[in-house]
């Protein structure tokens, strides 16, 4: 399940609990586009130095593995990415959303995380399957990959049109679509889910949230409810 922990304004998987230093950032915890939004979180709950990665995303399905030689400085701004593994301590990884599908990925056992953006160009790309790829390479096995999908839009809200719905439909079927009269609607989160089971992932270890960022403007920023951005959310892991 994933939880809303009111206090600090995330979400959190109880998948990952305590395990695992996580959250799905909100309005209300800040602006992530800000760097004062992470710093506010390692104030708050880390007492020891900690590296921060920031990649910056273009919708791609490029995974950035995070070793030694590629923290430099307190914060690590990392070149066309849209999603970071590693299995340093004390390196928080990072990526933004606003309608997008984050996903936080964790062998606990074995000490590897990732993170990763993917709109609709990286579900239909597959970045799921290149994170656990990567994952796997630094020594996680699939059958212990838990995998956390945060809020993103759902669909109640996105209609897709033309090509890109031919797309979904000819990638996943119509059980990622929903029709309403001659509209069409994604679901997002159902594409990302398919794609995390074919990779391997058991069901017992994929957890998500039915919030919709479209729908809850309390909590979250959305372009398509918006029509402009203004904040975007943060999401991020840490092993300790
Ligand atoms: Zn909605």
């Amino acid at each position: 399940m994933i939880k809303y922990i009111h206090k600090k304004g995330i979400f959190c998987s109880t998948l990952l609990d305590t395990k695992i230093f996580h959250g799905f950032g909100t309005k209300i915890l800040g602006n992530g586009i800000k760097k004062e939004t992470v710093q506010k979180i390692l104030k708050k709950y880390i007492s020891h130095p900690v590296y921060v990665i920031i990649p910056q995303q273009i919708h791609s399905t490029h995974v950035e593995i995070v070793d030694q030689t590629k923290i430099d400085q307190r914060y690590t701004y990392i070149a066309a990415s849209d999603a970071l593994v590693t299995k340093e301590k004390n390196v928080l990884l990072t990526v933004l959303t606003v309608d997008c599908v984050p996903i936080i990925y964790a062998d606990v056992g074995r000490s590897v995380i990732g993170i990763s953006h993917g709109g609709w160009k990286g579900t239909l790309e597959n970045i799921a399957k290149y994170v656990i790829d990567r994952m796997i390479e630094l020594g996680a096995r699939k059958e212990h990959i838990i995998a956390a999908v945060g809020p993103a839009i759902a669909d109640c809200c996105y209609r897709i049109y033309g090509l890109r719905r031919d797309e979904f439909i000819q990638a996943f079927g119509d059980r990622v679509i929903r029709y309403s009269g001659d509209r069409t609607f994604l679901n997002l989160l159902a594409a990302n889910i398919d794609l995390l089971l074919a990779a391997g992932i058991l069901r017992k270890n994929i957890d998500y949230s039915l919030f919709c960022t479209s729908c809850d403007e309390q909590r979250f920023w959305s372009f398509h409810r918006d029509h402009v951005c203004i904040g975007e959310m943060l999401h991020y892991v840490m092993l300790r």
